[in-house]
Parts: C-alpha cells; structure tokens; sequence
C-alpha cells in the first residue's frame, strides 16, 4: 500500500510538471511564431527584422531556462552523486559567465581559496551558481562588480557571490525563490532561485541573501564539507 501510494504521488508530480511545462513554453513558442509570421508576411526594415530576431532569440533562451529549470525537479538522479570539488565547479561556472559579463561591462573578482570537497551533482551545483550569476549580472545593467569567494568554516564551506545592482527590498527579499516571483516582466522565468534554493537543499546545505536597494545583494551558499584523502578523490576522477 506505501509503495504504490509513493508511485500515485509521483504520478501526480510528474503530470504537475508536464503542464507546468507545457504551460509555461507554449507563450515563448507563440511570440516566437508571431514575430516569424510578421518577418514572412511584411516587408520590414532591416532595423524591425533585427528587432524580431533579438525577441525570437530571447525567447528561446527563455523557453530553454523553463525546461532546464523544471526538469531539475522532474530527475533527481542519485547515480549522478560523486566527490565535487568546489574550485574547480566555480572555475567552470567562471568560464561560462566571463563572456556575458564582459559584454554586460562587469568585472569579475574571483578569489577562490583551495581545492575544497563536497558530496553531491556537478551539473546541478553549476545549474544552482550560473542561475544566482545571472541574477546578479542582471542586477547589473549598467555594468558593475562581481565578487565570488569561498572559505571554510568548521565543517562547511561557503560560497559568496556578492552584486553591486539593484539590490531588493525587504518584500522582494522574502518572495526570493517563491515559483513564478520576477520583477522582470515577460524576460523573466521566476523559477531561477527556486531552482538554486532546491539544488541546495538537496546537498544539504544553506542559502543566506542579504540585500540592500541600489546598493547590491550578497549570495552565502554554505555547503557541508567531505573530508575526502587526495587518494580517494584521485580514484573517483578515475
Ligand atoms: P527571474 O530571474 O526569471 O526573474 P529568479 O527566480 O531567478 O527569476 O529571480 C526572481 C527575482 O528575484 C528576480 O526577478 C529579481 O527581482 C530578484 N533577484 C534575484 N537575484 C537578484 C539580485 N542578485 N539582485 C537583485 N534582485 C534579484
Ligand atoms: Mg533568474
């Protein structure tokens, strides 16, 4: 009775999230046909078909975050758990943002301590750090200053990532993370930090945000430790 009990409850999260994502896809699918329709049918400027295309695209991005983001909760996969080392993951997530801040006019101040250990899954530890990233850059239209740190506590290590943007109020503060919460209008998904704050609960740790209007928002993601002999580490890589 308990186990089938189980099942009918997954049955019931999984049609949840096929409607939610067929919901949710089905408006970026719909402007992006639209504004493909209008390129066809009219004859635009130059400057308009530009204009479509940026839409088009953003879009998609879109549609790509919704399905990324759900799907985090559709899979958990336990076979994907091994040893993460957390220099080399924000080295990784460092790779992909540096670009998009440049082009944003951030800089970024890394200062990653040593190679630290956790237990969990790579792909979501870089799913969690690139949505709390590109939040921060977004806080950030006008360029600015992103600081990623880590250091370790007794059995834990916490990872900063600080923004000088925007920052939120004290509303917006305690909505962080609540599904479908953006302040981004229709460029946004309001499922990024709902999706972090699962990644992290997941690996056991802790989320802190502390957040101040125009001045900037501070990320603490605390983390427990593995203390793991090199040799150990050195046969999972293996
Ligand atoms: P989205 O980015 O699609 O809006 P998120 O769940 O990633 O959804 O973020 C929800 C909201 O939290 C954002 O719309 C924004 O208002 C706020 N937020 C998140 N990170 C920051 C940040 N670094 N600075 C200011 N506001 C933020
Ligand atoms: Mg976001």
């Amino acid at each position: 009775f308990n186990s089938k009990l189980i099942k009918a409850e997954k049955m019931e999260i999984v049609s949840h999230l096929a409607s939610s994502i067929s919901h949710e896809i089905r408006n970026p699918l719909a402007v992006v046909r639209g504004f493909l329709q209008m390129m066809e049918q009219m004859d635009l400027s130059a400057q308009k078909n530009k204009e479509f295309l940026d839409i088009s695209i953003a879009e998609i991005d879109r549609a790509n975050d919704i399905i990324r983001n759900y799907l985090t909760f559709a899979k958990p996969s336990p076979e994907n758990i091994e040893i993460i080392d957390i220099k080399q993951e924000l080295e990784r997530a460092l790779n992909i943002i540096t670009p998009l801040a440049n082009m944003n006019c951030v800089e970024i101040d890394a200062n990653l301590e040593q190679s630290y250990y956790i237990i969990g899954e790579a792909q979501l530890l870089q799913q969690c750090l690139l949505n709390i990233v590109k939040n921060c850059l977004e806080a950030m239209p006008e360029g600015g200053q992103l600081q990623i740190s880590t250091s370790k506590l007794s059995q834990e290590i916490m990872i900063t990532i600080t923004d000088n943007g925007q920052g939120m109020t004290k509303d917006q503060l305690s909505r962080l993370g609540e599904p479908y919460f953006t302040t981004k209008g229709r460029e946004g998904t309001g499922l990024g930090m709902m999706t972090a704050i699962q990644i992290i609960k997941m690996m056991d740790g802790r989320l802190n945000v502390k957040s101040t209007v125009n001045k900037g928002t501070t990320f603490q993601i605390t983390l427990p430790l593995q203390e793991v002999a090199l040799n150990e580490v050195a046969a999972t890589n293996n």
